[in-house]
């Protein structure tokens, strides 16, 4: 679409989350692992943090939030103990987790802290048992290369991860502490990123240098990007929560055409000379125009006693619909935040009606009631008086913003790329020490020894691969992208497999199938090196290889061995591929003397057709000459 981003002042700055492989968690025995089955243990907490934890967490958004709200822990005995549940205090740092911290430190040259100090972190939402998340600072003053560019990173740090949000509703939310406490290393570049383009090849390029570690997990939802976007005049935001590298270039993207919107809408607004004067915070109940209404969800209110309470917007008419991004409006941020503070299911407003069965009719009552004009336009709520109260008033709190700024705020992405808003900015965290795990020195020795076993760099170990295996670059970047970039080494050394082979399978074909929806995951590393060997010592055609990791990852628990005798692949033997060769040239005699020197040809199509999969083509085309030569 041609944004100068340069010109509007982009500055992108990364938050990258990766979960670490170590078996442990960060303070604790337990497994590093998720549940899928029922819980053995549940347990209900109410959040109560003295106001000194609070720090700089608004005290009003935390009782608003925290009003009347009850958290369900869900776990297993597996992957937690007393010290996720809170009974316990932390156990000591988890050696293995910083090993791989510093290592992931000293590979972006960061400059380690000679000691380092468990901090806490204040969490209002509910995602950790003890109201705050330890972290610590492991270094500091890196940076990320790509070919183009040098990002600072300004410091790494090492957390735990917090648990996860299973479920959500009216005054209860659920939380399973599996993901509480497994390692995360955190690393944040400056703000000096200047391009949506910029902003991918970074993220990628700090995912390469993870990988390359071979001490991170894998999979979706093992690392997570936070963004922060901010454009000349705009508002400093901070998406949460990218889950995949590929995406961030559209978060960006978005993002930027969000505030653009915004600031479009801002001068509309001023252009309609909008004044503070005009904002209400005096609402009407207009309940009895929806006494008789056909509209299900103002209905379904009313008869349970709620109300409907509606603002005037003046001069809004025709923005609330104006769209942001993707399925973004003006409407849907004034409903995100009335959903947030008002605790309703939605709001709505004249510049979407007539519709949802609200008829012109209401529309006009409604219009008159708040005596809107024709250029105004008006918002309504249906739910308790306090809730839509509040609602509203976050509404009101909303436009008043649009007319004089981008917002500072905290968005969560989606799988699309597209963002919702999730809260207020908090001001940087307070920390205070976690007084339960003591310092831990880092000695210079201790450093020295690490740097002697870090592995590549992925710029280095791409060159090393081309040059050695004689791979093209857009393979090598395809297998070092990919979750294989070790397996594929070890593959290319044991199997005797050709190299080109092995980086397409663990790339296009794994991508290929995927796409037609096998869940390529079931197949393991070892699975994938057992089909390598076997076409490496010519036990299965290469053209086989697809069809057995299809199989494998239908049938659970299957090994290579039974993909072999279900699919009836391995390789013919000798004399049963002559018996076939034979029987095929029997049958179609006149065929093949009608086709005269053209015969090869016809007769391959017929043996490969029969034998795919289970002969090497070239043992065919020998076999083919030879007989036909007899004929
Ligand atoms: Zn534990």
């Amino acid at each position: 679409m041609g944004v100068d981003y340069e010109g509007i002042g982009l500055k992108v700055g990364l938050e990258v989350h990766q979960q670490l492989s170590s078996e442990k968690k960060l303070f604790c025995g337990c497994k590093t692992e998720l549940f899928k089955e029922q819980p053995e243990i549940t347990f209900l907490r109410r959040l109560r943090p003295t106001q000194s934890e609070l720090g700089q967490i608004d005290p009003a958004a935390f009782f608003e939030f925290q009003k009347g709200v009850k958290i369900l822990y869900e776990a297993n005995k597996e992957t937690a103990c007393l010290v996720e549940m809170d009974e316990e205090p932390p156990h000591d740092l988890n050696p293995n987790a910083l090993e791989a911290a510093l290592m992931i430190s000293l590979m972006l040259g960061a400059k380690p802290v000679d000691e380092i100090h468990i901090m806490r972190k204040t969490v209002i939402d509910g995602s950790n048992t003890t109201g705050f998340q330890r972290t610590c600072v492991v270094a500091f003053n890196g940076k990320i290369e790509t070919r183009e560019k040098i990002v600072p990173i300004q410091h790494l740090g090492l957390e735990e991860d917090a648990a996860r949000k299973m479920d959500e509703n009216d005054n209860v939310l659920t939380y399973r502490i599996d993901r509480l406490g497994i390692p995360l290393v955190e690393i944040a570049t400056a703000p000096a990123i200047h391009t949506p383009q910029e902003a991918g090849e970074i993220a990628l390029a700090v995912g390469r240098v993870l990988r390359a570690t071979g001490r991170v997990k894998r999979g979706l939802g093992t690392i997570r990007q936070d963004l922060n976007v901010s454009i000349r005049g705009g508002g400093l935001v901070e998406i949460k929560g990218v889950q995949e590298l590929e995406l961030v270039s559209v978060v960006v993207e978005n993002e930027v055409q969000r505030q653009l919107k915004l600031l479009e809408i801002r001068a509309e607004l001023s252009k309609r000379d909008v004044k503070e004067v005009d904002f209400q915070d005096e609402f009407s109940d207009v309940t009895r125009i929806f006494a008789e209404t056909k509209c299900k969800v103002i209905r379904a209110a009313v008869e349970k006693g709620r109300r409907v309470l509606a603002v005037r917007l003046s001069s809004f008419g025709g923005l609330l619909k104006r769209e942001l991004m993707p399925d973004v409006r003006l409407g849907t941020e004034m409903a995100d935040r009335a959903k947030f503070w008002g605790r309703v299911g939605g709001i709505f407003h004249t510049d979407e009606l007539p519709a949802y069965e609200i008829t012109l009719k209401e529309v006009d009552e409604l219009k008159c009631a708040v005596k809107a004009k024709p250029q105004d336009a008006v918002v309504f709520v249906a739910d308790t008086l306090e809730n839509a109260s509040d609602a509203l008033k976050a509404v009101v709190e909303r436009a008043k913003k649009a007319s004089k700024e981008v917002p500072t705020e905290t968005r969560a992405a989606r799988p699309d790329g597209t963002t919702h808003y999730m809260r207020p900015r908090p001001g940087a965290a307070r920390m205070y020490p976690e007084t339960d795990v003591p310092p831990i020195q880092i000695s210079p020795s201790y450093l020295q020894n690490l740097r002697k076993t870090l592995p590549e760099l992925p710029e280095k170990k791409m060159q090393r691969l081309m040059q050695v295996y004689g791979l093209n670059e857009k393979l090598v970047r395809q297998v070092l992208d990919s979750e294989f970039s070790q397996l594929f080494e070890e593959a290319v050394r044991e199997s005797g497999a050709s190299p080109t082979l092995v980086a397409v399978v663990l790339t296009e074909t794994l991508k290929a199938l995927k796409r037609d929806g096998v869940e390529v995951e079931r197949v393991s590393d070892g699975d994938l090196l057992e089909l390598f060997r076997l076409v490496g010592r010519g036990e299965i055609a290469k053209e086989a290889i697809a069809d057995m990791i299809n199989w494998i990852a239908e049938n659970e628990g299957a090994k290579v061995s039974d993909a072999i005798n279900a699919l009836g692949l391995g390789m013919l033997p000798q004399t049963e591929l002559e018996m076939i060769v034979d029987t095929l040239i029997e049958e179609n005699k006149r065929l093949l003397t009608e086709r005269g020197e053209k015969a090869f040809g016809t007769l391959m199509g017929l043996v490969m057709k029969k034998v795919r999969g289970r002969a090497k083509a070239d043992s065919v085309t020998k076999l083919v000459k030879q007989k036909l030569k007899g004929h």
